[in-house]
């Protein structure tokens, strides 16, 4: 409903919808963010604390991953929801972050509602706001060092940072699963990294992670090749090949079944006889093409007959059906086969090779290696932890880890972690204010004091006191030797974080100050919120506990 002119009631809504204006609209959508980014940021940096996440049916999740949280906690107002895209696309863009971002995001909004608070017009904060954010990432690109593919020292220092923050991968001493994990990544990473117009780009589907609850976190392993959860078909196959040669079929190794009503009339038995045999016949012939092109497996995206597979086995040719169509893709990249649709085209040609194929029993479970493929441009991490939810938690960090090696090679350019990149912009970002001026440098000046929330919480996560360590840490930045100055979280004391390898990609956290602040500056433009019928606009948010804002 609104007010029409001379005071008549105008309706414009249906009964039962709601609306908020102006800034309540504004205040809402402020708390439900900040609220979001509460929830996850006590988890960040590699004293951050495990959340436990207990769906519906009682399963349960553990995890310090800020993706993976706010996607199984099922928001629903749509401010949270915005807040949830946060760490989708940073997940999605760069694979590591997503924690960071968010909390950003959380902080951009906590600062602008108490300029806001002040009087200061919401399109003066956003207009701040975009020349901060640029600024910011221009001054990203100044301070980023260089690093190179064939650094692997580097990479590997990348990987074992951002795995570091998952608590399964932490404090356990060199020769940790840490190390074990991040030689994995880079390797997996670096082959299957390709070189298009000029540039690094890594396409991080060609990583196969695959996983199984047994063992321990050091038993991982890199696969040259594709791992298969399906078994070889029947008994009398081949179990082990050496150098083997492979078919990839995308058709059934079994007689179509007619999908029209069409009858056949059978009257007497040697008709019955006579069809069989001319059945057995066709399915022979299958395997004789197979044969003729001298391979020695088959892996089958649909069925195989058993009557084939009497005959494949008999010719010593081993077979897997039903094979998903990603792994179907990823062998031929590993193999170098080409998959064939129509038999009657099939050739040695379409051969791929592999150095081993076998069939071994995993924790009880038949599984495929199709190993030592030779300049594999498709691999497989296989995952191995004693429990399902360790497993699951080494995946994320190893998801982490391919992420920020994956970005680190396709920009070429790392920052110093531990809170010192983001001491280091906010105070440019403060020079910068300055060279502004008006009303703006307000905003811009709440854009740097939100930036410094990473170091803030990582110091909160080791026990230090925050403010103490900000006022330490601007102090050091402000004199030029001290840039490299972070938060060490491990020995709870401010720290040159060069010295002791904390680096990231610039990416990543280039990533992570875009999708903030477009996210914060979306939500401060909404001055209107209208919701359908029988959803009141805000009110019975999915968020329970919003802290209160402004209160600290
Ligand atoms: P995100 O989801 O944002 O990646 P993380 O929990 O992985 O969150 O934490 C990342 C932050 O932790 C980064 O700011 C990074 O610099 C910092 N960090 C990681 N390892 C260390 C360390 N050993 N010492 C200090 N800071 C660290
Ligand atoms: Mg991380």
């Amino acid at each position: 409903m609104a007010n029409g002119q001379g005071g008549q009631q105008v309706v414009i809504l249906p009964e039962g919808s709601s609306r908020m204006m102006g800034r309540d609209a504004q205040r809402q959508n402020i708390a439900v963010g900040y609220a979001v980014a509460s929830a996850v940021r006590t988890t960040l940096g590699p004293k951050g604390m495990d959340k436990m996440l207990v769906s519906e049916m009682g399963d349960i999740v553990i995890t310090n991953d800020g993706a993976t949280i706010l996607t199984e906690m099922n928001v629903e107002h749509p401010a949270a929801k915005i807040m949830v895209e946060i760490a989708k696309t940073q997940d999605k863009e760069v694979g590591d972050g997503t924690t960071s971002a968010v909390v950003l995001a959380g902080e951009l909004l906590k600062n602008a509602n108490e300029l806001l608070d002040k009087g200061i017009h919401a399109s003066t904060i956003l207009r701040g706001y975009k020349l901060a954010a640029t600024s910011a990432l221009e001054s990203l690109n100044t301070i980023s060092g260089k690093v190179d593919i064939n650094d692997e020292k580097m990479l590997k220092k990348i990987a074992s940072i951002s795995m570091g923050t998952k608590s399964v991968a932490t404090n356990i001493g060199s020769g940790s699963p840490k190390d074990v994990l991040a030689d994995i990544v880079v390797n997996a990473v670096k082959q299957v990294a390709e070189m298009k117009d000029g540039k690094w780009s890594v396409d991080l589907d060609l990583i196969k992670v695959e996983k199984k609850a047994g063992g321990s976190i050091e038993d991982t392993s890199l696969i040259q090749g594709v791992l298969i959860d399906k078994e070889i078909v029947h008994s009398e196959m081949p179990k082990k090949i050496l150098n083997a040669k492979i078919i990839l079929l995308d058709t059934a190794l079994e007689i179509e079944k007619t999908e029209t009503d069409s009858k056949i009339e059978i009257t007497s038995p040697e008709q019955i006889g006579a069809f069989l045999a001319q059945e057995e016949k066709m399915l022979k012939e299958m395997v004789d093409k197979i044969a003729a092109t001298g391979a020695e497996i088959v892996f089958c995206q649909k069925g195989i007959d058993d009557v084939v597979q009497h005959y494949l086995a008999k010719k010593k040719i081993s077979a897997v059906r039903r094979v998903k169509r990603s792994d179907m893709e990823k062998l031929a990249r590993a193999t170098g086969a080409r998959t064939v649709t129509l038999l009657n085209d099939l050739s040695s040609k379409d051969l791929g090779h592999a150095g081993q194929i076998e069939e071994k029993k995993i924790a009880g479970e038949a599984m495929v290696f199709v190993e030592k493929c030779k300049d594999a441009k498709s691999v497989t991490i296989f995952v191995r932890a004693s429990t399902e939810h360790v497993l699951n938690e080494v995946e994320r960090a190893i998801r982490d880890g391919m992420g920020a090696v994956s970005s680190a090679i396709e920009e070429g350019r790392f920052v110093y972690g531990g809170g010192s990149i983001d001491i280091e912009l906010a105070q440019s970002l403060r020079d910068y204010a300055t060279k502004i001026g008006g009303r703006e440098q307000l905003a811009i000046n709440a854009f740097a004091d939100a930036l410094e929330i990473i170091p803030r919480t990582l110091a909160e996560s080791a026990g230090m006191d925050p403010i103490d360590t900000l006022v330490e840490l601007r102090a050091k930045h402000k004199n030029k030797t001290g840039v490299t100055f972070g938060v060490n979280v491990i020995e709870a004391k401010v720290a040159d974080v060069e010295k002791l390898g904390v680096i990231e990609p610039a990416k990543v956290k280039k990533q992570a100050i875009m999708s903030a602040s477009e996210a914060a500056e979306m939500l401060l433009r909404i001055d209107d919120m209208i919701s359908a019928r029988g959803r009141p606009a805000g009110g019975a948010g999915g968020m329970g506990g919003m802290p209160g804002m402004g209160e600290e």
